[in-house]
């Protein structure tokens, strides 16, 4: 909460012959509420109204990760909802005027759509980006095998995985299949609540004497992440390998695919799970992919939520940033630098006078302090659940390394914004100095030229398939992205 700078201090002179002013507090309360900076829990914070809303808005956001387990759903998804809201395919080289919305889809995992604003592009954009991959286990190119009669898929895991989190769990397997005449078929198996579902199996602890012994980054190793997916062979006593033969019938009737179309497949398992209400008071998301559909969808809706904005808004849900952003997808590109080049293009200035004059959101999930784990945050300067959304200045590694560091005059801009509009928000690092360390899609668009910050959402259990989010804290990103987009 911003200071009262013109309030008059309490001074050792003030006649107060019990201390105490007339609101019951002494000068050195007052003092404090003036000067320290005390972060507040929305939970005590928020009157009843504004958590029914953040609530309520938490209910449609289950429903988005539900149906978007992948980037492509996540894609999918947003088109059809900005078709919708009538959102038009970006024409580079077409005249736009205020209040026009357009989208580009780039190669189905990534999308980018804009309004144009009522003021020149050479005053620059507002900028959100975050992503819609997460991590996952891939299907390896070649998977399907049979050992000891059993069917089962060779993987290749995506992006940080604890791995031994993702054994013993329901997968479901979702993605999409090229076959040799180039037609497509995609796949979602393990959604409904009558569909199979597939799993990695651990080993029991009856004879885990020696994988106990392993560290435990070592616990699972990637090539023990083999998938389950059948037993029951072909009846035919002269081939071989008949369960998997079984398997390539059953995929065979099902999608008209046969076993070399896995080589030009994109196929992976996530949780099979949907998202849950965690805890008796139904304050936490439990759920696959908050990192960073959670940003993804705060991002989206407060961009739908801003038609007619001031500044023109670009909204980035990118791919590949738990792979380190490189490819087509990815913002390690210019993908980003292209669109905004074909913009400016149409108001005859070139894409890089822009983007200098740009601010950006970076969108991204942070590691909220947990009192179970206390011993890798530094606590005075860690995130907390249900203190609002999270404001990273900069993440990296050791001596700052690997992070664009947003500067002293950007970070208060965007906190003069946040506490005009009372949004509630806090600051973090990623753990100790030195514990570790981490990245986002920041330091690529600075690197464009724009001011950038992180703000986010804290999250337990990241990377896992069960991360959890506070309700308070994703309505408090989608209010947070609101009031940068209008100002
Ligand atoms: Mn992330
Ligand atoms: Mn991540």
């Amino acid at each position: 909460m911003a200071i009262q700078r013109k309030a008059s201090l309490p001074t050792e002179k003030d006649p107060v012959a019990d201390k105490r002013t007339k609101n019951g507090k002494t000068p050195g309360e007052i003092l404090a509420q003036q000067l320290c900076l005390r972060p507040e829990n929305g939970g005590s914070l928020l009157g009843d109204d504004e958590l029914k809303k953040g609530f309520d808005f938490c209910e449609d956001y289950k429903n988005f990760i539900n149906a978007a387990k992948t980037e492509r759903e996540a894609v999918s998804y947003t088109e059809a909802l900005l078709k919708k809201k009538g959102y038009k395919p970006f024409a580079p080289g077409k005249p736009l005027k205020p209040g026009d919305k357009v989208y580009v889809n780039i190669h189905e995992k990534c999308l980018i759509h804009a309004v144009i604003g009522s003021k020149p592009l050479a005053e620059g954009v507002r900028i959100l980006a975050s992503h819609i991959d997460c991590p996952r286990i891939d299907l390896k190119q070649r998977p399907l095998y049979e050992e000891a009669e059993l069917a089962l898929l060779k993987t290749h895991y995506y992006g940080g995985i604890r791995k031994y989190q993702w054994v013993a769990v329901p997968l479901a397997l979702h993605g999409v299949i090229l076959r040799a005449d180039g037609s497509s078929v995609t796949v979602a198996v393990g959604e409904e609540e009558n569909d199979p579902v597939f799993c990695i199996n651990d080993l029991l602890p009856h004879l885990s004497a020696e994988q106990n012994k392993r560290a435990l980054s070592e616990g699972i190793k990637g090539e023990e992440l083999n998938v389950l997916v059948g037993s029951l062979p072909f009846k035919d006593d002269k081939a071989s390998e008949k369960v998997k033969l079984n398997i390539l019938r059953l995929l065979f009737e099902k999608y008209n695919i046969v076993e070399k179309d896995f080589r030009t497949a994109e196929l992976c398992l996530v949780p099979a799970f949907k998202a849950r209400d965690v805890g008796f008071d139904r304050s936490f998301i439990g759920a696959y992919g908050h990192d960073d559909r959670v940003c993804a969808y705060t991002c989206l809706t407060a961009a739908i939520d801003t038609p007619k904005p001031a500044y023109t808004w670009i909204n980035i849900l990118a791919d590949k940033e738990e792979t380190g952003s490189d490819g087509n997808t990815g913002l390690n590109s210019r993908l980003l630098e292209n669109f905004v080049g074909d913009l400016a293009a149409a108001q005859g200035l070139e894409g890089r006078h822009v983007l200098q004059k740009s601010r950006c959101l970076s969108a991204d999930v942070a590691a909220a302090f947990d009192p179970t784990f206390p011993d890798v945050s530094e606590k005075k300067n860690n995130c907390y659940m249900n203190y609002g959304a999270v404001m990273v200045k900069y993440t990296g590694s050791r001596g700052k390394s690997g992070t664009s560091d947003a500067s002293a005059e950007f970070v208060s801009q965007i906190s003069r914004i946040f506490d005009a509009a009372g949004v509630l928000w806090q600051t973090t690092e990623l753990g100790k100095v030195d514990m570790g360390g981490g990245g986002t899609v920041a330091k690529y668009i600075a690197n464009l030229g724009a001011s950038v910050v992180d703000i986010g959402v804290p999250v337990f259990s990241m990377h896992s398939p069960f991360e959890v989010v506070s309700k308070i804290d994703v309505y408090s990103a989608y209010r947070a992205f609101v009031a940068f987009l209008g100002a």
